[in-house]
């Protein structure tokens, strides 16, 4: 099992990290995937993946930080790509949706930041990992302008949550598509048209991975507490059910999956 979106690199796990990577040993999750969300988390990612064996790390600036950029980042996400055991550039993408943290950025601003990252990644031919929320129909037009210099495989969308038509497009550009532990929560998230278990079921298998998010979304029964990387088994398992097959089927087909994004 791969847990191919997380962050270890925030300040969530700064006193128990390696009590973190114990549990997930232990539990079957042989491969880490920690993400950026602004330069300095994204440099925290590269760091370890450097220290520990099992991590991995994927840098980029999430929509939240587009205002919060001083000049020349885009170089420094460049260099921070051409360290050991970086994937891919992500998260970026648009967020539409108002946190009482984060109230929602200039779209003009998320797209150009957006789309500044999709042609670093295309220079540097890396995939992109995405993030969307409620913002589906933007984030495919800008992929959609790139659609002729994108990998072949062009990389993931992480914690997917849109409709059905957003589902159909990000799978006709050759995306793969990645579920958390909020697909254990009844009903359908505020601001969202479709229960996830619905885009579940029109998620193929041979496009579907697994992820935690943590320290977020934590799976049922450990909702509203610290999310991890050995609960993607949970969230795993119950994917397993609604698609009908066996959890070690799950397990086989989404580690293959990942494989195949980020060449690991
Ligand atoms: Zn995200
Ligand atoms: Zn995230």
């Amino acid at each position: 099992m791969i847990d191919v979106h997380c962050h270890l690199n925030f300040k969530a796990f700064e006193n128990d990290l390696e009590e973190v990577l114990e549990r997930a040993k232990k539990s079957g999750v042989k491969k880490i995937i920690n993400v950026g969300t602004s330069l300095e988390s994204s440099k925290k990612a590269v760091e370890l993946a450097q220290k520990y064996e099992e991590l991995y790390a994927i840098v980029g600036i999430h929509p939240h930080h587009a205002d919060k950029l001083s000049k020349g980042w885009e170089r420094q996400i460049e260099k921070l790509l051409e360290q050991p055991k970086v994937l891919a550039i992500g998260e970026i993408g648009l967020d539409y949706y108002s946190y009482a943290s984060n109230g929602i950025v200039d779209s003009n601003l998320q797209k150009e930041v957006f789309e500044t990252q999709i042609k670093i990644a295309i220079n540097k031919n890396v995939p992109l990992q995405i993030h969307n929320r409620q913002a589906g129909k933007d984030v495919v037009k800008s992929l959609k302008k790139y659609k002729n210099s994108l990998r072949n495989i062009p990389g993931m969308f992480h914690c997917f949550a849109s409709d059905f038509q957003v589902l159909k497009e990000v799978l006709d550009l050759g995306f793969y598509i990645g579920f958390d532990g909020n697909i254990t929560y009844e009903g359908i998230a505020k601001g969202e048209v479709i229960a996830l278990f619905e885009l579940l079921k029109r998620t193929p298998l041979n496009k579907l991975v697994v992820e935690t998010d943590a320290p977020f979304l934590s799976p049922i029964p450990h909702r509203g507490s610290r999310n991890e990387p050995s609960y993607v088994i949970i969230t795993a398992k119950y994917i397993a059910q609604l698609k009908g097959v066996s959890f070690s089927e799950i397990d086989r087909v989404t580690t293959k999956n990942a494989g195949n994004v980020f060449n690991l």
